[in-house]
């Protein structure tokens, strides 16, 4: 396919919260040959760049005055194996979703619980995406980088990458100087279903399953997704807004003697994570409407565009969220969705 750069090209539909803003340049990149010359063009050499996947994780305050590089690389392939996995190489045009219901129906179990997650393969690193007691770090083998700077491709191991809970090496990278080419997957050889997330063990238990398979699990998540989130083709999001804070023992503890409801999950090293979702909720922000955007109804962390609003109006409801939540409990809410032009 030749490689296109159009000027003034719209975003809105390459964003699922569906906000009107242009990007200067875009470009879609379908091979690393892409990006070198996307590098080389003297029209866009110094100017600000963005890496777009599918748009599933990022807000749109306002035009984007750079070239936009949407790194649509395709190709699934399989590359060998380890003694206790085996390895799939994903380019990063792939839909993320789609792999997992293709690995899960051609027998290779191993991401059934990351089922349904909207996006690309080569965003699925950036903020390590997780669900229903899994993420990505735990089948991530590798990830296949372009170099701006040397203009080469390097493979960096998982334990190189920094992942951590929505978070990586790689949400630190700036203006396309680092850009993710494929990433190669390790699937279990003998594969055990995960099923210690509280919801996913009621579903399955309600589903009667004892002794789940790959595609038991695999049903399972797609159902309690789909009547949790909204689909972003009827109503603009992307998925939660914030990430779940995590605090000390000491500050843990403090709080829950002021709110003994609180959610809350321990974590290693003595740390808590707390239901964001449940801050929010009692700041009594669950299933707000606020001029043209909102708080989803079924999940408070989920901030939707109720129609034809602009990246900066969700940008302000984020910040009465934050502002609410802080001054009830003292917390304050990182966003987990990346803000363009904030
Ligand atoms: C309804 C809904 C539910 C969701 N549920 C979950 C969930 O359960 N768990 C979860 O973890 N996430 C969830 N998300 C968030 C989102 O699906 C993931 O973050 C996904 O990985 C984003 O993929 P994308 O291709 O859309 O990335 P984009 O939104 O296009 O990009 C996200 C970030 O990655 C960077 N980026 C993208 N591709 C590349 C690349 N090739 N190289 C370098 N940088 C790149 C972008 O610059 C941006 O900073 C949900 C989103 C929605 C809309």
């Amino acid at each position: 396919m030749p490689l296109t750069v159009q000027q003034g090209v719209c975003l809105k539909p390459f964003n699922t919260f569906g906000v009107d803003a242009r990007a200067a340049w875009f470009a879609q990149a379908h091979s690393v040959a892409d990006l070198q010359q996307l590098h080389e063009d003297a029209r866009l050499r110094h100017l600000p760049r963005l890496v777009l996947g599918a748009g599933s994780n990022v807000l749109f305050a306002r035009d984007f005055d750079g070239l936009v590089i949407q790194a649509a690389i395709p190709g699934i392939v399989p590359c060998g194996q380890t003694d206790e996995a085996q390895l799939v190489q994903v380019g990063a045009g792939e839909s993320w979703p789609a792999l997992v219901e293709h690995l899960v129906r051609t027998g290779r179990p191993g991401l059934e619980n990351l089922a349904l997650i909207p996006g690309w393969a080569g965003a699925a690193p950036i903020q390590n995406i997780g669900a229903y007691g899994l993420e990505l770090a735990e089948r991530l083998h590798s990830v296949r980088v372009w170099e701006a700077a040397s203009g080469l491709c390097r493979e960096m191991p998982v334990e190189q990458c920094a992942l951590g809970y929505r978070d990586s090496i790689f949400r630190r990278d700036r203006n396309g100087e680092r850009i993710i080419v494929g990433i190669t997957l390790r699937l279990p050889l003998r594969w055990e279903p995960v099923t210690g997330y509280a919801e996913l063990a009621r579903e399955l238990s309600a589903r009667g399953c004892s002794h789940p398979s790959s595609a038991d699990i695999f049903e399972a998540v797609c159902g309690l997704r789909r009547r949790k989130l909204p689909d972003p083709a009827v109503l603009g999001n992307a998925g939660s807004f914030f990430k779940n804070p995590i605090v000390e023992r000491l500050r843990h503890a403090e709080l829950l003697e002021r709110f003994p409801s609180m959610v809350s999950y321990p974590l290693a090293g003595g740390r808590y994570k707390i239901g964001a979702a449940w801050l929010i909720e009692v700041c009594r922000l669950r299933g707000v409407t606020r001029g043209r955007v909102g708080t989803y109804e079924n999940q408070a962390l989920v901030l939707v565009n109720r129609g034809a609003a602009s990246g900066a109006e969700v940008l302000e409801l984020a910040h009465h969220v934050q502002q609410q939540v802080q001054e009830r409990f003292g917390i304050c809410l990182e966003p987990e969705v990346q803000i363009v032009g904030a």
